[in-house]
């Protein structure tokens, strides 16, 4: 027990011996302990009515006058009151100046529970998203931002980065990215990301219509070297620059056709369709189309049941792409493994080649566009070095991610993973967990 507790109860046993020895003396010691102790109970009232004054934020009137266990409580009581008011200071400058920092901001910020119901949002939400308050304080987000790739993603859940048309802005964009914070709540960042948008997309322009506009005096300069090529006035001495005119144009034909289908892609707002796709039959396509020509052996191992929901002109050419570089980057005496399979995150397309692999430090760098380990190596195959580019954005347009092993000398695997939610089984129904 504390040493003013003890002297307190000390105090109180000396105050009421003392009435009992005065009470012995003058007769009626009954009394006289009780007058003690109703004088005793007295002075606690008065001090607790102290107390409670002090915890009311007044000044004791008696805290200087009294000594002891109570001055000491008391005094107590005023230095954490005192303290809990410096606290109290602190806490509210801080906050304001996370409200003036917040407000500062350019990007939205605004605060979600777990049903999606908006509980703070700072001032660049009101500008971006004409958000006002109190007016949508408790309201659902979707409610008020109703683009569907919005509501689609707030459910999903995950923290990827989407892009919207922005509400307040003509012809605006905003990036939205949604990160839980606290088991209940998620802070919502909406960026004007207008300006990046407008320039990219005139960069897609200009490179779609400068393709589109190199097309046709292409073809026609491919018609004249054809009739050149079968013309018998033209000298021998011309064939072979003949020839190899006619091989650039073939090759800058081939670029533009994958620059027209890379901006496509670009351009192409949200994800792929669902049509059914028989992934099977594509691939024993693309085998057929080799079949006759030279180039290492291609072996197919197909899941039959196995199908996939997506747009069938992108998932061909991501097939095609992958199968054509593994074909052109292995040697004759190599092959080509392709497999079709499913995976516990859905299915896979996977393409294996025993050929000459990729130096470790450059796969990353693969599906930059024009990027190229052994440039001369890739246009003397006849490669843009786009392929890559474009099946990077068709498998993104389908959910799906590209993975890349490769060793040197050993050869390299790209593989496809397509998620659950676009894989069926070849009778056309989505497959559970497969
Ligand atoms: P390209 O038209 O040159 O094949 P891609 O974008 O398809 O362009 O590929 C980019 C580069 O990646 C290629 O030039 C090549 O260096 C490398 N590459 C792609 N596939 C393979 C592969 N299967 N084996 C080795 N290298 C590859």
């Amino acid at each position: 027990m504390p040493k003013r507790w003890i002297t307190h109860l000390v105090l109180l046993c000396v105050w009421l011996l003392g009435a009992l020895l005065i009470g012995l003396g003058a007769g009626a010691p009954g009394w006289w302990i009780s007058g003690a102790l109703a004088l005793w109970l007295t002075s606690t009232l008065l001090k607790l009515y102290d107390l409670d004054r002090v915890l009311d934020g007044h000044k004791a009137r008696t805290i200087t006058t009294t000594s002891g266990l109570w001055a000491e409580l008391l005094a107590r009581v005023a230095r954490y009151k005192d303290k809990a008011s410096v606290r109290k200071k602190k806490y509210h400058r801080l906050l304001r100046e996370v409200r003036e920092s917040t407000g500062a901001l350019r990007d939205a910020g605004v605060i979600l529970n777990a049903q999606n119901e908006i509980q703070w949002f700072n001032a660049a939400a009101t500008r971006l998203l004409g958000l006002a308050s109190p007016r949508d304080i408790g309201l659902r987000i979707d409610n008020l931002v109703r683009h569907p790739e919005f509501v689609e993603y707030l459910n999903d859940a995950d923290d990827r980065v989407i892009y919207i048309p922005a509400p307040q802005v003509s012809a605006g964009r905003i990036s939205v990215q949604v990160i839980p914070y606290s088991r209940k709540q998620r802070l919502a960042i909406f960026r004007d990301v207008t300006h990046e948008y407008r320039l990219e997309r005139t960069r897609r322009d200009f490179v779609a219509n400068a393709s589109h506009e190199l097309r046709s005096p292409l073809t026609v300069f491919g018609g004249y070297l054809d009739t050149m090529l079968e013309d018998p006035a033209v000298t021998a001495g011309w064939r072979g620059p003949i020839d190899e005119m006619q091989r650039q144009v073939d090759r800058m034909t081939r670029i533009i056709c994958d620059l027209i289908e890379l901006s496509r892609l670009e351009s192409m707002d949200g994800r792929a369709a669902q049509e059914f796709i028989d992934v099977v039959a594509i691939a024993k396509g693309i085998g057929k189309d080799f079949a006759r020509s030279s180039g290492p052996e291609l072996r197919f191992d197909l899941a039959p049941d196995l199908a996939l929901l997506g747009d069938e002109t992108q998932l061909y050419s991501v097939f095609y792409n992958l199968i054509v570089n593994a074909r052109r980057f292995t040697p004759e005496t190599g092959h080509v493994q392709v497999t079709w399979r499913p995976s516990d995150d859905g299915a896979v397309f996977e393409v294996r080649d025993t050929g000459i692999g990729i130096p470790e430090e450059m796969i990353a760098r693969v599906t930059e566009r024009f990027f190229r380990v052994d440039p001369g190596r890739s246009r003397a195959a006849g490669g843009t070095g786009l392929g890559l580019a474009i099946v990077k954005h068709a498998l993104q347009k389908h959910d799906a991610e590209l993975t890349i092993e490769s060793q040197l000398d050993v050869g390299s695997t790209f593989s496809c993973h397509f998620p659950h939610e676009r894989v069926v089984s070849r009778g056309g129904t989505r497959q559970a967990a497969v």
